[in-house]
């Protein structure tokens, strides 16, 4: 089934020019990769509240508490941005959100990234911008990130995969989920949530068994929050090679010694980093063609997102 996405982004990433100065900060990885498979709904909590251009804001960490003050003025205008912040949040509320990118080091945008002053000047480590921090209050569960972070191949990989997963339940629980389907989509994400979370899997999986009998609705709902916080959590290669191990596990039977051979040296090769992820996993699904292996096929992490964005083709996808 395919999946798509809307991300809500931070508008300077898209390349509006509405920063404080009147430039933008456009992305391309957002703009030409995630576009040809997203729509995105724009957000600018500054330039709602100020306009634009505008005198840029800081965040201060005063004795009586945290502040937004202006770099031109020291006015606090915290109050103000706050309301800003709280209308564009409602803005965006208006569409179903599949993700949210933000910009990063911004007092509004920055998650975790915004530079906090103390009333001296001086710097003193990093917090949430005001919009970013209500956003994380409001949707818990929903793929968040920074486009700075997104320049790491690893966690590039590993939030759009999460983006996909997340889309894909929220699929499933739209299109009228029953014990049934529950069990099929768990089973199809088996070697994902493995490779990301096998405690998380394990959990999952008593949920699905429902030994205690409890009601489809709220069983779905215990299921939703666990499945959310797994696909949250990061793969490494030390977990994926055993993901591996066990997906060639379904077709050994039959492979010729060659092919089982030439199998297991990729998956090694893999784990050493002498060749990148997609390498031993199109080994694994030009078998699971072959042999019909049903089950190998039908999982989501041989294909969790649109093979174009070729993000397993990094080396530096894995860690
Ligand atoms: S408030 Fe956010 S979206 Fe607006 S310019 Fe600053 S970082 Fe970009």
């Amino acid at each position: 089934m395919k999946v798509v996405l809307n991300i809500a982004v931070s508008g300077c990433l898209l390349g509006q020019k509405i920063r404080f100065d009147g430039g933008h900060k456009q992305d391309r990885f957002i703009t030409d990769e995630l576009a040809r498979f997203a729509t995105f709904t724009s957000f600018c909590p500054e330039h709602l509240t100020f306009g634009t251009p505008r005198p840029s804001v800081r965040v201060v960490r005063r004795k009586d508490g945290t502040v937004i003050e202006s770099n031109k003025s020291g006015a606090d205008v915290t109050k103000m941005l706050t309301e800003g912040s709280q209308q564009e949040l409602s803005s965006i509320s208006q569409h179903p959100l599949g993700g949210i990118i933000f910009k990063s080091n911004s007092p509004s945008c920055g998650l975790g990234s915004a530079k906090a002053y103390l009333p001296n000047g001086f710097a003193e480590g990093k917090t949430d911008g005001v919009f970013a921090r209500l956003c994380r209050e409001k949707f818990p569960l929903l793929p968040m990130e920074e486009e700075g972070r997104l320049n790491d191949p690893w966690l590039r990989e590993n939030f759009v995969m999460q983006l996909f997963a997340y889309g894909a339940f929220e699929q499933f629980k739209g299109s009228g989920p029953s014990m049934k389907k529950l069990i099929d989509f768990h089973q199809r994400h088996k070697f994902m949530l493995q490779a990301k979370d096998e405690r998380a899997y394990r959990m999952l999986g008593n949920i699905v068994g429902n030994r205690t009998q409890q009601e489809f609705t709220q069983l779905l709902a215990r299921y939703e929050t666990i499945f959310k916080t797994a696909i949250a959590r990061k793969s490494s290669i030390g977990k994926t090679r055993n993901v591996l191990e066990h997906m060639a596990g379904f077709v050994k039977n039959n492979l010729t010694p060659v092919e089982k051979e030439m199998l297991h040296e990729q998956i090694r090769d893999y784990a050493a980093t002498i060749i990148p992820l997609i390498v031993p996993l199109s080994t694994l699904e030009i078998f699971a063609r072959k042999y019909e292996a049903d089950y190998l096929l039908s999982q989501a992490f041989l294909r969790p997102y649109p093979k174009e964005l070729a993000l397993r083709s990094d080396i530096r996808s894995g860690k």
